[in-house]
Parts: C-alpha cells; structure tokens; sequence
C-alpha cells in the first residue's frame, strides 16, 4: 500500500514529503490509520545522525495514537475501530528473559524499534509515525482508554513511559523529594507522573523562565541550575533525581544534589561526560539508565495516566512545520511537546 510520508534523506537536510510501502496485515497483525504522532528529541538526534549509524531515508515517528483500520484473519486482541498507540518498538525476539519478563525493550538479540531499524527478516527497513498508517503485530499495540484526548495522549507512548519506568522500577514512593532535570517533553511527563504518585516534584531547570510553567504543571518547587549558588544551596537534597536532559552537561554536579543512598536516573542521552568516582562514593549514591518500558509496562502507565488524567501539553502542528518544530526543540523552546497532525499529511 502506497502511503504518504514524511522523511529524512540525510542528516544535513529538511524533512520532506516522500511515499513508503505499507504491507497488507498478516494472520497476526493490523492496520493502524495514524491520527497523531509525538515529535521526540531522539527524533532528532537520529534523523540528525547525532548517535551515528542513521540509516536514510528516514520516516521518524514512535508516539503514535490511531485507529485499527484492518486486522489479519487470526488477531484475537483487537477490531476495527478500536484506539490504539504504538511507541518505540515493533517487535522483539519474544525468547530471551527480558522478553519472557515483559521487559522488551532489553530484548538480548535487539528489539525491531519502530523506525531506524529493520524487520526480524533483517533487510526490510521500519518506518515511524510521520506517516499516514502503520502495519504492527497485535502483541506490540497498546491500548489508548476511553476518554482520553487523543493528541495529548500520543507523547505517552515515549515519554510518557520513560518517565513513569524508572519512577516505578527505583521505587519512588508518596513523600519522596524528586527532582526532574530539564523540561521538555519528558521532564514535563516525569513532572505530572510523580505527582500523580505522590512525590514532592522539583524542577531543576537551565531555563529560568520556565519557573511559572513548571509550577502550573505541578511541581512544588524551581531550581534554575544556572544561578551561581544553585548547587551549594540544593547539596543533598534529593532522593531521586530524574535527568532527561538532551545536551551535554556535568553529572558530578547533579549527583551532588542527591542526600546519602540517593539515586540518579539517567535517560536523557547526550554526548557522554566524565564521571568522578567520589561523586558517588561519599554517600554511596547510585547512578543508573533506563530506558522507555515493556509493553506490558506501557500500558500500565497508559491506564494509570487515563485514572490521575495525567496527559501532555503539547502544540498540534501540520507536517509542514516538522523542521520549524525541531530547530525550536533544540532551543528549548518547546511546550512541553509537539504532536504532528496527521490529517495534514494526508492533505499535503
Ligand atoms: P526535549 O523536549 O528537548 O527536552 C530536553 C530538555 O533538556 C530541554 O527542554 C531543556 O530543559 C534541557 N536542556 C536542553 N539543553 C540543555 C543544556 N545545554 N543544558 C542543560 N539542560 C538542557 O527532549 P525530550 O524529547 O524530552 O528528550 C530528552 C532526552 O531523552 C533526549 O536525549 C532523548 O533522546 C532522550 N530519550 C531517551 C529515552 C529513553 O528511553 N531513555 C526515551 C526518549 C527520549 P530546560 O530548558 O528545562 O533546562
Ligand atoms: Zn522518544
């Protein structure tokens, strides 16, 4: 099926219209009519080949929101109709532990991710959500709740996830003081998730004038990292502490924030920096990496967000605004996410 898209041909030039190959749904799968797909910075750093190793061209895309269009003669999960998400990954080898554990995203032989990647066949090549429709397995689809507001909901699906994961996996509990490092798509969903579980939320921020912002989306508290005496004041304060930034940044100051036996979670990715060992040695902190969650995680988190009504602020944009959108995600100028329309690409 001919289907029109947005790509990436290299990492110097705009995105611009191309056309993709859909496949017909097999037994197992369906057809996805894409409504809205969450602009990420990975988006970014891979269709900018910032990681290395891009494939082009590139479709980008994985918080996708849509409606079952077709399923294969033996899905059993889902009916035409039904609202449905797909995020980072497509598929998995469904053997290894992390798999048998639900946790896909650490598949040993390498999860399919749902762009820049290639099908278990090893040559045919995966395109993401700036795309009019998407064929997935009916084990790799998610649930979207009823009620839910469909263009506020499509971040979830990454950023959603990779902020409740480690909320949940380090244990934070009612009470605990959070900090979140950077607000932008995540740090605003890591803001909004672990308030909704009951943590104290501080926003440690490079952007001073985000302070109203983060405390209209809920945090109790604003650090602007970039006053002189913002670390000394903050020393030890923090259980846990949630960095999502994007660029590259110290992390010895950071861990300097947290009070003994604290733990930072890394899930921005950045240019890598140096790690001194007495950062974490003298109160025996901990510094760990996560990254997004399982399927069966996702959708844990995408009931919990539907029961606190718990979604993104986020600025719809028609496709032909995805290289605008991006200049502004680099600058931090984004609230808090951009969703792509996809109407618009339909139309285009
Ligand atoms: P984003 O919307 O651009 O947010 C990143 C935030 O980092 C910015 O809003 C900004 O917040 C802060 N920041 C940017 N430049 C900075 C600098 N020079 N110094 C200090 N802070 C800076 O990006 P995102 O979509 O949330 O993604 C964040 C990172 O997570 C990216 O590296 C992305 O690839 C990664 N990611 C990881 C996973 C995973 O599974 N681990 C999943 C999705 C994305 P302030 O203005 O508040 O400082
Ligand atoms: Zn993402």
């Amino acid at each position: 099926m001919k289907t029109p898209a947005y790509a990436a041909f290299s990492p110097k030039t705009p995105l611009a219209p191309h056309t993709i190959e859909r496949r017909e749904p097999g037994p197992h799968e369906v057809l996805i009519d894409i409504l809205y797909c969450g602009v990420c910075h990975t988006d970014i750093h891979l269709a900018r080949d910032e990681w290395g190793g891009s494939v082009f061209p590139m479709v980008p895309g994985h918080e996708i929101v849509g409606l079952v269009a077709k399923v294969g003669p033996q899905v059993k999960k889902w009916s035409v109709g039904d609202v449905v998400g797909v995020g980072c990954f497509v598929d998995s080898c469904r053997e290894c532990a992390p798999c048998r554990d639900g946790e896909e995203q650490y598949c040993e032989k390498g999860m399919v991710l749902t762009y820049n990647s290639c099908e278990k066949d090893g040559k045919t090549p995966t395109y993401g959500g700036y795309s009019t429709r998407i064929t997935v397995d009916e084990n790799y689809v998610l649930r979207i709740p009823p009620g839910m507001p469909l263009e506020r909901t499509a971040p979830l699906l990454c950023a959603g996830i990779t902020t409740y994961s480690p909320l949940r996996h380090f244990g934070v509990r009612p009470g605990d003081r959070v900090g979140v490092v950077g607000l932008g798509g995540l740090g605003h969903m890591g803001v909004k998730i672990a308030k909704a579980m009951g943590a104290r939320v501080t926003v440690l921020s490079h952007s001073p004038g985000k302070r109203d912002e983060a405390l209209r989306l809920g945090a109790d508290d604003f650090v602007a990292t970039v006053e002189a005496d913002a670390f000394r004041r903050n020393a030890k304060r923090f259980d846990f502490l949630l960095d999502t930034v994007s660029a590259k940044h110290d992390y010895n100051e950071y861990l300097g924030l947290l009070r003994h036996d604290g733990t930072m979670v890394l899930v921005g990715i950045p240019e890598p920096t140096a790690l001194s060992a007495g950062s974490l040695v003298m109160q025996r902190r901990r510094l760990a990496g996560s990254l997004i969650g399982g399927i069966r995680e996702t959708q844990e988190m995408l009931d919990f967000c539907a029961e606190h009504k718990v979604y993104s602020d986020v600025e719809v944009i028609p496709i032909g605004k995805i290289n605008e959108a991006y200049d502004r995600v680099v600058r931090s100028d984004v609230r808090y996410r951009f969703v792509i329309d996809i109407a618009s690409l339909k139309q285009s």
